[in-house]
């Protein structure tokens, strides 16, 4: 029996963008608009913020276990981000690729580096960056959030600055002026390299 009940191919998307440019909810309107989709849940070191569980937004874990899944290469990728542990756990991931799902990640830069370089040329994926429309509404909209302290806001723009220079690595970029707008522009943008896959 075939292990692939769509009888089509599946998609890899890495969604990145700086914190507070809404990629999560991007993602979250994409999955109500496309309940075929999926997100990948990743493994993470840091502490829970509020109306965050375990399972649905993250795996919280210790330091120490992540390590453990790291040593037994049960990740896809894996980053250090803020003095903090995540990483895409690689089972579901290819599974569900191989089964004909689209699988949505939300990570960082360097997460996204290490998926170029390891998923196979022939298995189809599309990279997309999220931008801010500037940097002072990327710091409103921190400031607004309230989940950081001042500090940590200062210290995820400064890294924001960096992570935009890499857009540049990304196949496509959607600016995120409007959220509604966004989501319809990343929507439009995987359906056609799925029109295109199916062409090939
Ligand atoms: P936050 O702590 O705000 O949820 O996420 C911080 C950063 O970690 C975001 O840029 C987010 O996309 C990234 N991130 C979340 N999960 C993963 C992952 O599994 N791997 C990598 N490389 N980055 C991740």
């Amino acid at each position: 029996m075939s292990n692939n009940p769509k009888n089509q191919q599946g998609l890899l998307v890495v969604l990145s963008a700086p914190s507070g440019c809404g990629k999560t909810s991007v993602v979250e309107r994409l999955l109500i608009r496309h309940p075929d989709w999926m997100r990948s849940v990743s493994v993470t070191t840091r502490l829970p913020r509020m109306g965050e569980e375990h399972g649905s937004h993250y795996y919280f874990h210790s330091k120490d276990e992540f390590l453990k899944m790291k040593d037994r290469a049960e990740f896809l990728e894996w980053a250090e981000i803020y003095g903090q542990f995540y990483g895409t756990p690689k089972d579901f991931v290819s599974r569900q690729v191989d089964q004909g799902n689209v699988v949505i990640l939300t990570i960082d830069v360097q997460g996204s580096k290490q998926i170029q370089g390891i998923w196979g040329r022939d298995r189809p994926m599309l990279s997309v960056f999220v931008l801010p429309p500037s940097i002072k509404a990327l710091r409103e909209r921190l400031t607004n959030r309230n989940t950081e302290t001042p500090e940590e806001i200062e210290r995820r723009i400064s890294i924001a600055q960096d992570e935009i220079k890499a857009a540049a690595l990304y196949e496509k970029t959607v600016i995120n002026q409007n959220l509604d707008q966004a989501v319809l522009e990343v929507e439009e943008i995987i359906m056609n390299k799925l029109k295109e896959r199916s062409q090939t």
